[in-house]
């Protein structure tokens, strides 16, 4: 028999955002269809040189769930006010620019990783705001 396929979502450890996660892959019909893989930033956390020892981690786990449930999509969470953003940000005054600046770098650099390591799977790259409001990138 064929597997389904299947999804995998990187998303943030953020204790105020996994309902919102949790409902809108709900809604997208997504429940019991993906693997969820949680670090702190999402896409931050496994881009950014000040969460280097992460990248690995997240990359091996990825292939793994390729092999094993049959991948053919990445969906990535990121969201507002998030701690790592702030940390990468450093004493620079997190602002909506700076933030959004921090968000795309780290959408950017997964895609180009991504695209590279798997030409023909898909990804999508998404922003969570403080009123649950949900943006594509
Ligand atoms: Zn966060």
């Amino acid at each position: 028999m064929k597997k389904k396929y299947q999804a995998m979502v990187l998303s943030c450890m953020d204790p105020r955002f996994q309902p919102i996660v949790f409902n809108y892959l709900k809604k997208k019909k997504l429940s019991g269809k993906y693997s969820s893989f949680t670090i702190t930033g999402s896409a931050i956390g496994v881009t950014t040189s000040k969460f280097k020892k992460w990248h690995k981690t997240f990359w091996d786990n990825f292939e793994t769930s390729v092999k094993l449930h049959n991948i053919k999509k990445l969906i990535v969470i990121n969201h507002r006010d998030c701690g790592a953003a702030k940390i990468v940000n450093g004493n620079k005054i997190f602002d909506k620019f700076n933030e959004t600046k921090i968000h795309r770098a780290s959408f950017d650099e997964i895609r180009k990783k991504f695209k590279k390591k798997y030409p023909r799977l898909k990804i999508e790259l998404k922003l969570i705001s403080l009123n649950k409001k949900i943006e594509n990138f």
